[in-house]
């Protein structure tokens, strides 16, 4: 099994990563991605109201 993050051969301890650091970057990411909700703000709102892309470029005639 390789290390996810830089490929290398994983290390029992640190299954699937190679190293405690490489665990700790996947984890960062992690958090980070669970943190950081792409068009959420603050709150709870679980109703989408995320604009279709091609809604919006539709001035470029
Ligand atoms: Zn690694």
């Amino acid at each position: 099994m390789a290390c996810p993050i830089c490929s290398k051969p994983a290390q029992r301890p640190y299954a699937p990563f190679c190293s405690r650091r490489c665990a700790d970057v996947d984890l960062s990411r992690w958090l980070k991605g669970s943190y950081a909700i792409p068009g959420g703000g603050a709150g709870e709102d679980e109703e989408d109201s995320s604009i279709p892309p091609n809604a919006v470029e539709n001035n470029d005639f």
